[in-house]
């Protein structure tokens, strides 16, 4: 779970460069993002890649 601003420096799995390197998160703009809490959707708010489903709690 991390906010969208740290998860834009985290890499993607799935998108590459031209020269087959690792891109950065796309956060919201990317249709796998999930929020924590739709009614909270800022920059510092918290969110996760819906790519390997939810995240894991203690
Ligand atoms: S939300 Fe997941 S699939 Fe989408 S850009 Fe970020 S890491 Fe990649």
């Amino acid at each position: 779970m991390l906010s969208e601003n740290e998860a834009k420096f985290k890499y993607c799995p799935l998108l590459k460069t031209g020269q087959d390197k690792l891109r950065f998160c796309q956060g919201a703009m990317c249709m796998m993002w999930r929020w924590l809490d739709l009614e909270k959707t800022g920059p510092t708010d918290k969110g996760y890649c819906g790519l390997a489903g939810g995240p894991v709690r203690d």
